[in-house]
């Protein structure tokens, strides 16, 4: 028996829309497979979600299930289609993650409502893998993506003698009854053109386009980051028959640096410092994104203690914004001494004795540990 969709989504029954997406969002970034590879649970858990919330965004659909439950919205297939296209896919990610540049969820007709029409050809994701360096900085890519392009030879037509479907009788889907509801679904002969063509084109067949690897330019902008996907419109698969083409989602993934992590827009690095810039200061190298800067360091800096770069992060990606860099100092202690050295360092605590080398952070863990065993 299948989970309850509010269930799975972590949501009341009467939740908002926003409230639905918020949530939905959450896991889709939590378990999406690109974060999870070879993670089946995590897909499974994936797939479950989308189909939870494909369900209960959708007002009829929703209602259906509020009233019977699995049965109501049961597709037949299963998981709504993600089992093979992407089409659902692509219609879920389109309004949640359509947004992140601007372009809005909008005006791409599904192909559900539209009867009568050629498919639309199928979205495609590509994954893209880019340094932080082009992340921050914003690059052109050239990407190759396998698809169905448009066929030369008839134009995307599929060739000549075009003539109403004798299923459907033009109208691109037929109506079957299922379990309570009488579904439309798209015609097995036409695939929904709502047509057949008398002269097939030889060169693909009679579909309009044929499969071929097509050579891309994408644009990225700088402040991306991974799970940000950018939508390249209409460079998905060609539909058939001239039908309009997908899209084409490149989902980009920021490669681990060996300096710099990152968090949102500021950035994270660790400086080993010696003992002796500790104790008396100093100034130093630090590296940032664009180079080297000079990071002073006060005398009697702590391990651990963390500097902040102001404007040496990521540039955000929508407005001017700029993240910082975090440099997290870590004391280094020496290692390899001489006995010289040993001597030297012993003379030295024995000139301070124990309690001046404190720092007000170690005295109050010294008085924690004093009141601790007082107390048992
Ligand atoms: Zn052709
Ligand atoms: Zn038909």
């Amino acid at each position: 028996m299948p989970r309850d969709y509010y269930e799975i989504l972590g949501v009341s029954k009467s939740a908002t829309e926003q409230e639905l997406k918020r949530s939905y969002r959450k896991l889709a970034m939590k378990y999406h497979p690109d974060r999870n590879p070879n993670d089946k649970d995590a897909e499974a858990k994936f797939k479950e979600a989308s189909e939870a919330y494909e369900i209960l965004s959708d007002a009829q659909k929703r209602a259906a299930y509020d009233q019977f439950g699995h049965a109501g919205v049961n597709q037949g297939g299963g998981h709504g289609g993600f089992g093979g296209g992407q089409q659902g896919f692509g219609d879920i990610f389109g309004d949640i993650f359509g947004d992140i540049f601007g372009g809005g969820g909008g005006q791409r007709s599904s192909g559900r409502s539209s009867r009568a029409q050629s498919r639309r050809g199928n979205d495609l994701q590509y994954n893209l893998e880019i340094t932080l360096e082009e992340a921050v900085h914003g690059t052109t890519k050239k990407i190759k993506v396998p698809t169905y392009v448009s066929c030369d030879s008839c134009h995307g037509s599929g060739g000549s003698g075009k003539q109403a479907c004798g299923t459907c009788h033009g109208a691109g889907a037929v109506r079957m009854s299922q379990g309570f509801f009488s579904v439309e679904q798209t015609c097995p002969t036409c695939h929904g053109s709502g047509h057949t063509i008398k002269d097939p084109c030889r060169a693909c067949h009679g579909q309009g386009r044929k499969q071929d690897v097509k050579s891309l330019s994408v644009k990225i902008p700088a402040g991306v980051d991974t799970g940000d996907r950018i939508r390249l419109s209409g460079e998905g698969e060609a539909g058939e028959n001239g039908a309009p083409a997908g899209d084409l989602y490149v989902q980009v993934h920021v490669k681990q640096h060996a300096i710099f992590e990152r968090n949102g827009s500021d950035l994270y690095c660790e400086v080993p410092i010696s003992i002796m810039t500790a104790c008396l200061g100093g100034e130093l190298d630090v590296p940032t994104i664009d180079g080297k800067v000079k990071l002073k360091i006060p005398a009697e800096t702590q391990t651990g203690k963390m500097f902040r770069l102001r404007g040496k992060g990521v540039k955000a990606l929508r407005g001017n914004s700029m993240g910082d860099l975090m440099c997290k100092v870590t004391v280094e202690t020496p290692i390899n001494l001489n006995s010289k050295q040993r001597e030297l360092l012993e003379a030295f605590g024995d000139s301070i004795g124990e309690h001046q080398t404190h720092s007000p952070k170690s005295k109050s863990w010294f008085d924690n540990v004093k009141e601790f065993f007082a107390g048992n």
